[in-house]
């Protein structure tokens, strides 16, 4: 029996070039306001047993060195709490550690338990959770909601995890991160029953209907809409169509944030930088985002009037204010 050999590419290529639309990086900083960046760490580990970062920090120093990412939101969801947060956290308190160990990056993070993991979900969790969310660095609470498509835990259980961290989060002030697939009819139920309109909502890697977005921003005036990579997927027509929906009604300048989900939602078009590279790239990293915020002015200009054109410089800079406004970072 032979070796399985890896079909990964080379660890370099996961060192981006510029993108070509954005030659000074420092000009237009990434912001990405939804990153799971230990699993991101362990996926690299793993796919890379003889990769040269041994350490989370190695990779974030690596990986967005002169790539001018600025500021990250980690999301800790799962249930029970990695314990690590608390690590990272601290680490990120002076101004001299997130120079020294993060090479400059703003390092802060949200904490709440995913949907998928709602039946795991009980009282030393939540203790955990109230405790991270007195942390400096911790912006927020999730990500947190419904997902009927996978149906991990059961849906009446999802819910009552959903309503109880959503009490906690409108109790603390906390803005929330919300995760919801295929459960339009029930998030929008529960968001407008328990949380105040004007509280600070981020729909993370939207992928549900265009109605259902306007909806929601229609009603909460400071809700986001969260684009990753999943934008340029051909599976996926509904955040193109979300997008266009912005670009004509004068929902402007556009409530979006960008974002990864990182390690998952590698943007498709990355690959028109990357022509040498055999295979795909096994994960994502903040550093991709200028590639999410390209696609989104493609898809912008497709339906926005002539003297109104968006680049991706443009978008860059919208998600990085909206993501002052959502988080404060
Ligand atoms: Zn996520």
């Amino acid at each position: 029996m032979g070796k399985k050999k890896s079909s990964v590419p080379p660890e370099e290529h996961l060192l981006l070039p510029p993108h070509p639309a954005r030659p000074d990086a420092q000009a237009t900083p990434i912001v990405d306001t939804h990153t799971h960046l230990l699993s991101t760490f362990s996926f690299y580990r793993s796919k890379y047993k003889q990769g040269k970062c041994e350490t989370v920090y190695d990779f974030v120093r690596d990986m967005y060195k002169g790539r001018g990412v600025e500021a990250i939101v980690d999301v800790y969801c799962e249930a029970p709490v990695q314990a690590q947060w608390r690590e990272l956290a601290d680490s990120a308190l002076s101004e001299e550690d997130r120079k020294r160990r993060w090479g400059g990056l703003e390092y802060w993070f949200v904490m709440g338990v995913h949907p998928h993991e709602a039946k795991e979900y009980n009282d030393d969790v939540e203790r955990e959770i109230l405790e991270a969310m007195a942390h400096p660095r911790c912006v927020g609470w999730g990500e947190i909601g419904l997902d009927y498509h996978y149906d991990n835990s059961p849906r009446e259980r999802q819910q009552e995890v959903f309503i109880r961290q959503l009490q906690h989060a409108v109790r603390l002030g906390k803005p929330l991160t919300i995760h919801t697939r295929e459960a339009e009819e029930d998030s929008e139920r529960i968001l407008k029953q328990y949380v105040p309109k004007d509280h600070r909502i981020h729909i993370h890697c939207y992928t549900d209907s265009p109605e259902w977005a306007s909806r929601m921003l229609d009603y909460f005036p400071n809700l986001y809409i969260g684009i990753t990579g999943v934008i340029t997927y051909a599976t996926n027509l509904n955040t193109s169509a979300v997008i266009r929906q912005m670009a004509v009604t004068s929902q402007s300048p556009f409530r979006i944030l960008l974002e990864t989900d990182a390690p998952f939602m590698t943007p498709s078009n990355i690959y028109n930088s990357l022509k040498d590279v055999k295979g795909r790239l096994p994960l994502s990293h903040s550093a991709m985002i200028p590639w999410t915020a390209a696609f989104v002015a493609d898809v912008a200009n497709e339906a926005a009037a002539q003297d109104a054109r968006w680049d991706v410089d443009q978008i860059m800079r919208t998600g990085r204010e909206n993501a002052r406004k959502m988080y404060g970072v």
